[in-house]
């Protein structure tokens, strides 16, 4: 079996060192991932400028673009075929609810679905970054069970969240539903050196809402959270609605 890795954080992460460890334990990896970081880059494409792949040892490339840069390139260009599966992190950070919609980490394994490889996504939603390597061998398990080629649909993204928590104080495993994120004072106004009024996005306070299924409560238990994503955005519920407001009259 053939894993592309990849990351949002940039080929020095240790948050993707873990990643590789973890799936040359279970198949053949390449790595593919940003010369920087790129977090909250969400599914941006770099069209304006050329990209280049430096080879960084074996089956390892450095790419100056975004996450999903990587994973077009690893795959139209510097695979010679194409990997059974598209596995991005651990990326230093929870993604969970709407910040999916943000998260370079979650695209690059879109990114995968969209080119027909299915994908995981991990995420460790802390930042007490050292307990990541005692996650080895429990991520190590789970990832074996799910990267089954014959059972994993093509068109399926596993969006995993690792608690805050050390690995043996881990209660379980929970597949569970997108909660809604709540950012407070994240937005602040200051002034530039020279006095000029400016914005910067960030920081602040994260609360969540949702009921007992969702990502953030999962976390929140000392669960892992595995949340099913897909690439279609259509709101089924609403079509026949739309359609009956007849916009072709
Ligand atoms: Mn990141």
């Amino acid at each position: 079996m053939k894993i592309l890795c990849t990351n949002d954080d940039g080929l020095h992460s240790p948050g993707l060192d873990a990643l590789i460890a973890i799936c040359s334990g279970i198949g053949q990896v390449v790595c593919v991932a940003p010369d920087r970081e790129q977090s909250a880059t969400s599914h941006s494409l770099t069209l304006h400028r050329p990209l280049r792949a430096i080879p960084r040892g074996p089956d390892r490339w450095q790419v100056d673009g975004t996450p999903t840069d990587c994973v077009v390139l690893a795959l139209g260009a510097l695979l010679p075929a194409p990997p059974d599966f598209v596995v991005a992190g651990i990326n230093l950070g929870p993604n969970m609810g709407e910040d999916v919609l943000y998260s370079g980490t979650v695209a690059a394994a879109m990114e995968g679905l969209i080119l027909g490889v299915p994908g995981v996504a991990v995420s460790f939603a802390g930042n007490e970054h050292d307990l990541i390597g005692g996650y080895r061998d429990r991520l190590g398990r789970l990832l074996e069970r799910l990267l089954q080629p014959g059972r994993f649909p093509a068109d399926l993204l596993l969006n995993i969240n690792l608690p805050p928590i050390p690995a043996d104080r881990v209660r379980g495993v929970r597949v569970t539903t997108l909660g809604k994120r709540v950012y407070a004072e994240s937005l602040s106004r200051m002034r530039d050196p020279w006095g000029r009024e400016i914005f910067w996005i960030g920081g602040g306070r994260l609360d969540w809402s949702g009921g007992d299924d969702v990502d953030f409560k999962a976390v929140e238990d000392g669960y892992v959270s595995v949340t099913p994503l897909k690439a279609d955005l259509t709101h089924h519920a609403s079509l026949e609605a739309v359609r009956a407001w007849r916009l072709g009259d």
